[in-house]
């Protein structure tokens, strides 16, 4: 029996793995969809039927096992929906292994079982480990029941029962410990890549990201001639914003031009803190006018904000753009482009867009228009 138990916590423990695998960006919650509950649930059940089949044998038509243990997982987890589908697998699930008096009893058992964790699991508000020894204690007692129930005699099968039991509990708890560890360690290296991918202040990409998906979108444009587009922005005379309201401030504004670029751009493209004050929107797939368009959008909106400091103080704030596109006949690549053009704004001036190829074709038609009043003249 020690070998069945050996067995039956290795499967769980690899099951566990390759479930967590395949679901680790989508992890069941209370607060799951439904789908992913149905889901969730039909794994449960074929996990338990799985388990049925590595159960150990008491007499000729008891078996015992740990499917439980799988439905008060997903139980715990998903609440009800989840373990009321498990536990009809289960169901149908043991009545492929036979049909007899032991198995129409397992009707039962698993009806019982899939209610009382499913309701355990959605409306027991206990920590985690409260919860789950009350799922585990409850899920056996029923477990046991049936067991007495299809047994004739519980006095010859009490040291069977008692392994059982604590199989069941040891197995749930180390099971628990298992799936929590991974889940957590998941959890945390997401957030950590999350992090590494943004600027801690503003929350958008940061530079990094910015030269990730900036090589990305350049290689797609050589090989396949896609389009991108580039918008650089700049805060105009923001150090006079640090050295009159104290840098404290001047990270508030910052934060508040992020939300602004996100309104503004509706979310669009790659959104990035390049560094100090400066920005950059990175659009794959846009059309030059689309482009200017957009970046004008952006320049009046954070023209036209009242910028509001936690004393009350309301100020006004200015943007220079450079503006560039990989069609537009450019000379340089596309970020000294818009870097170029970002500088001719702010020697014109500032507060405007400026993009190069506007120059350069505005240069071309004055050259052109000098021509023909040469070839007039
Ligand atoms: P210009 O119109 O020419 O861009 O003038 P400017 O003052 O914006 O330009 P400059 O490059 O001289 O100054 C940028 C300032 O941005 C300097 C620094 O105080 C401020 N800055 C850079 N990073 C941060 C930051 O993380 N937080 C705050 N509060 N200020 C920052
Ligand atoms: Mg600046
Ligand atoms: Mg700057």
């Amino acid at each position: 029996m020690l070998r069945d138990f050996i067995i039956n916590i290795s499967i769980m423990i690899s099951f566990t793995f390759v479930w967590h695998q395949l679901f680790k960006r989508n992890q069941l919650k209370l607060q799951s969809g439904f789908s992913l509950k149905v889901i969730d649930g039909l794994i449960a059940g074929v996990f338990s039927v799985l388990l049925m089949n590595f159960s150990f044998t008491i007499n000729e038509i008891t078996i015992l096992d740990l499917r439980h243990v799988a439905v008060a997982m997903v139980a715990l987890y998903g609440g009800f929906i989840p373990a009321m589908i498990a536990s009809g697998v289960v169901i149908a699930g043991r009545y492929m292994i036979d049909v007899n008096y032991s198995s129409h009893v397992a009707l039962f058992m698993m009806l019982a079982i899939g209610i009382g964790t499913g309701l355990i699991g959605q409306y027991v508000k206990w920590t985690v480990w409260k919860k789950w020894t009350l799922l585990l204690v409850y899920a056996h007692s029923i477990f046991f029941i049936a067991f007495w129930v299809v047994s004739d005699s519980i006095a010859e099968v009490a040291l069977a029962a008692l392994f059982h039991a604590a199989m069941a509990l040891g197995g749930g708890y180390f099971v628990l410990y298992f799936a929590r560890y991974i889940r957590k360690a998941t959890d945390t290296f997401y957030e950590i890549q999350e992090n590494a991918r943004k600027d801690p202040l503003t929350e958008l990409f940061n530079v990094r990201t910015f030269d990730h998906y900036y090589n990305h979108y350049m290689n797609e444009y050589v090989e396949n001639g896609n389009p991108v587009g580039l918008i650089m922005l700049d805060l105009d005379y923001f150090k006079h914003i640090n050295d009159t309201f104290g840098h404290s401030a001047g990270d508030d504004i910052l934060k508040e031009v992020a939300v602004r670029l996100r309104e503004l751009t509706g979310n669009q493209g790659i959104i990035s803190r390049n560094g100090g004050e400066e920005f950059t929107v990175l659009l794959p797939d846009i059309e030059l006018k689309e482009l200017k368009k957009l970046a004008e959008k952006v320049r009046r909106g954070i023209d036209h904000h009242t910028f509001k400091l936690k004393d009350g103080t309301a100020l006004h704030l200015t943007v220079s753009a450079g503006v560039s596109h990989t069609h537009a006949g450019l000379k340089e690549e596309l970020f000294e482009s818009a870097d170029s053009a970002m500088y001719i704004a702010k020697h014109a001036g500032r507060n405007q867009v400026c993009a190069l190829y506007d120059l350069a074709s505005k240069a071309q038609k004055e050259s052109v228009k000098e021509k023909e009043a040469s070839l007039g003249g």
